[in-house]
């Protein structure tokens, strides 16, 4: 099991007497792009949230490079290279977008940000935030303040916040979410893009990103893991399409 990165063993989470997750196990391999999927309430965002630390389980361990991680906070864990995109780094709509990543790198250094220092953080981590930037295609877009970057933008600015962390493993919660399509092409080229040397776990709705991204994808309904496999597989199978059909 060399290579799995990310796994669950048992993973369960009771609210009162309701079990929304309920003993999952999944295996991230190493270098691939994983989806989670499933019709609504089938318990995708809390198992996120347990993978993430955000929830604690009720039973039930979470490993990471073979290493019980199960304890640790959502800042120990982004410590051991597992970063939640679009929670962890905080997009500033009032900075431009070369300003947003030069304070991700920053602090990515442990320092925190500084504001009467900022000329001097732009010029330390000019290069650096340019070539992730370009990595996430916002090169011309450098010099404008995220609150008026369209929607798909602000999110590959987001990506590249999250990248300055140069993390291992990226968690995506519904990346496509409220994209226009250019936008969903755009941010799917660049998660296929990023996940040349990373592994990526992400909960997503848009079944023909699933499609065309996902290496592999875990199908849960009603807090079960109901089918695991490449789309081919998964698609075909019967339990999924009634649950599916069922939404
Ligand atoms: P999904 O993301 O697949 O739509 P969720 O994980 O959000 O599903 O929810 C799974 C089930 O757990 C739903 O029935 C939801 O109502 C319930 N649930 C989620 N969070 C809580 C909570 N904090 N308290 C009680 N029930 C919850």
């Amino acid at each position: 099991m060399n290579d799995v990165l990310l796994s669950a063993t048992n993973l369960t989470k009771s609210f009162g007497g309701f079990v929304a997750v309920d003993d999952v196990n999944l295996h991230v391999k190493r270098g691939q792009i994983h989806a989670l999927i499933g019709p609504n309430g089938a318990g995708k965002t809390t198992c996120f949230n347990l993978l993430t630390k955000f929830l604690t389980p009720t039973h039930g361990t979470i490993s990471y490079k073979g290493h019980d991680i199960t304890a640790m906070s959502p800042a120990d864990i982004a410590r051991l290279g597992i970063v939640r995109s679009f929670q962890i780094s905080a997009v500033f709509p009032h900075l431009t977008a070369l300003e947003n990543v030069c304070i991700a790198l920053q602090r990515q250094r442990g320092d925190s940000f500084d504001f009467w220092r900022s000329q001097k953080v732009l010029l330390q981590f000019n290069d650096e935030a340019c070539a992730l930037l370009e990595d996430v295609g916002l090169s011309e877009f450098r010099d404008v303040h995220a609150a008026d970057l369209s929607y798909g933008r602000k999110r590959a600015l987001e990506i590249a916040t999250t990248l300055a962390v140069d993390p291992d493993m990226l968690l995506l919660d519904e990346p496509m979410a409220g994209m226009a399509q250019a936008d969903v092409e755009r941010i799917s080229e660049l998660i296929r893009r990023i996940s040349v040397n990373r592994t990526i776990l992400m909960v997503e709705h848009n079944l023909s990103v699933v499609a065309t991204l996902s290496d592999t994808i875990s199908v849960l309904a009603r807090g079960k893991v109901l089918a695991e496999g490449d789309y081919a597989t998964v698609s075909q199978d019967a339990r999924v399409i009634e649950a599916y059909i069922g939404e």
